[in-house]
């Protein structure tokens, strides 16, 4: 079996080991390196279904996300979201997200019927 890795900081024990790494953590940033995510301990067990319930996630797709990152777990299939695609449907959203009425947020799918699309303020 392969060795678990911690579904935050994406590490093994071994990796952890052999890099010293004593916290778990994500770091980035482009200038200068930061720490973006902290976490008080490593996540080794799988997600619970009430957890991926709390990231969206629809129950027919849950062993699909078990050991998912929580990296990935931001970028979820909208097929596998509870809530499907996020449709752009306002003009606010338009000039936010500079996409077309209609477009999904998510992966930038159109809705056949986008015309149909009331215009919201
Ligand atoms: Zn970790
Ligand atoms: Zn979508």
């Amino acid at each position: 079996m392969a060795e678990r890795s911690c579904l935050q900081c994406g590490e093994t024990p071994a990796s952890l080991k052999l890099n010293d790494i004593d916290i778990c953590g994500i770091a980035g940033g482009y200038e200068y390196v930061e720490l973006r995510e902290l976490w008080p301990r490593h996540r080794w067990a799988d997600w619970k279904d009430s957890e991926l319930a709390k990231f969206g996630v629809k129950p027919e797709a849950y062993d699909k996300y078990r050991r998912a990152s929580l990296f990935d777990l931001e970028y979820v299939d909208c097929a596998d979201l509870i809530t499907g695609c996020i449709r752009i449907v306002t003009k606010a959203d338009v000039e936010l997200f500079d996409l077309k009425i209609g477009t999904c947020i998510g992966c930038g799918n159109v809705a056949p019927s986008a015309e149909e699309v009331p215009v919201g303020a």
